[in-house]
């Protein structure tokens, strides 16, 4: 199915504008993610699309071709997957899978087997018989999944469903969120805070700010090419490089850099990953912090801006705390972005 949102607003009796004019289509069986950070509207817009929340006079809401702006939650046909699961505990998990299919009033043969189908599908088999109360955190997500996806809904909305979980699993359960995701062939729309759990999961971002979409795009061209700093900060962890720019140099505390185009009037951004510790480096600075992170060292250092910025270090030979180090960022790696009041 493919989902079209025209001029969809929120405002709540109260006069808060959660949700202003927004457009948005997703295609049939993309996996659109809903980020940003908390307050900026991810649920409102997902409860507008369940038909959990009306929206103001002038949106409209299609399912394919057809207007489900009025029609109610319950005729929408979405599947919806909570942060809390809201799954019956003293039920087994087939019942709780099954309960959905029982409401519509399908035949008996017909609810067997498609619950055996998402038993399958979500791969809990062995636990059909366990009661929600006997399954690890998991497993109970995947239930979730399975009872929201077993009466073929022509939408599925996910609101951190996630996030009930402790860190390591989480992990995990984002891949094969993933890919259960794209086995179900479902379009689906996922709400997160975590830009890591939106850029594995989703095949687009849509980027939200105070009550708007900012920008939209795959994670790679959010990444790469954010349009303002606010995705920079809030994809990847831009950080801002305070100083003058003057044409194509930027003079900064610890030295100048070559910038790729004209700063003026632009905050430049570059990611950690491009800030290199190096003999050859232009820039002068001091290791505050040495963090040792496995696969990389991540490393503070002072004196090139009036902030501390990262670099991340791959290799056996990790500066020290304290030590004057060189520093290089390549011209091509700087995102010069237009200066704005909200790095919220
Ligand atoms: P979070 O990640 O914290 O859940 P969110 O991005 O999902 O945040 P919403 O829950 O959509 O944000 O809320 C958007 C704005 O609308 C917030 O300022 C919130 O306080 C406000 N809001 C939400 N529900 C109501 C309500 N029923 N009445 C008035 N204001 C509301």
């Amino acid at each position: 199915m493919t989902l079209r949102l025209t001029h969809t607003a929120k405002t709540y009796p109260d006069g808060t504008k959660a949700l202003l004019p927004t457009d948005l289509a997703v295609g049939r069986g993309e996996i659109v993610s809903l980020l940003g950070p908390s307050g900026c509207g991810k649920t409102t817009l997902l409860r507008i699309i369940a038909g959990l929340e009306t929206p103001d006079a002038g949106s409209n809401i299609w399912f394919d071709d057809d207007n489900v702006t009025s029609l109610p939650v319950e005729r929408r046909q979405v599947g919806m997957v909570f942060q809390s699961y809201a799954l019956f505990p003293n039920m087994s998990v087939r019942a709780n899978i099954g309960y959905g299919l029982k409401m519509q009033k399908l035949p008996k043969p017909e609810i067997e087997a498609r619950v055996t189908e998402v038993l399958e599908m979500c791969q809990l088999q062995p636990f059909a018989s366990r009661a929600i109360t006997a399954l690890s955190g998991g497993q109970r997500q995947r239930v979730a999944l399975a009872r929201a996806i077993a009466p073929r809904p022509r939408l599925l909305l996910l609101d951190e469903p996630l996030s009930a979980l402790d860190a390591s699993l989480r992990e995990t359960l984002r891949d094969e969120l993933a890919i259960l995701l794209r086995e179900f062939d479902i379009t689906a729309i996922f709400v997160t805070h975590d830009q890591d759990e939106a850029m594995a999961i989703a095949d687009r971002v849509a980027v939200m700010s105070h009550g708007h979409v900012v920008q939209s795009g795959t994670p790679e061209e959010l990444y790469r090419n954010p349009m303002s700093a606010f995705v920079a900060g809030f994809v990847g962890n831009a950080m801002p490089l305070q100083g003058n720019a003057d044409g194509i140099t930027l003079h900064l505390d610890g030295g100048a850099l070559t910038l790729p185009a004209n700063g003026a009037g632009q905050t430049v951004f570059v990611r950690a990953e491009d800030v290199r510790i190096g003999d050859d480096g232009p820039l002068r600075g001091k290791v505050e912090t040495v963090t040792f992170l496995g696969t990389h060292y991540r490393i503070g250092i002072s004196g090139i801006t009036p902030n501390t910025i990262a670099s991340i270090h791959t290799g056996q030979n990790a500066p020290r705390v304290g030590d004057m180090i060189h520093v290089a960022i390549k011209p091509e790696t700087l995102m010069l972005l237009p200066q704005e009041a909200d790095l919220a």
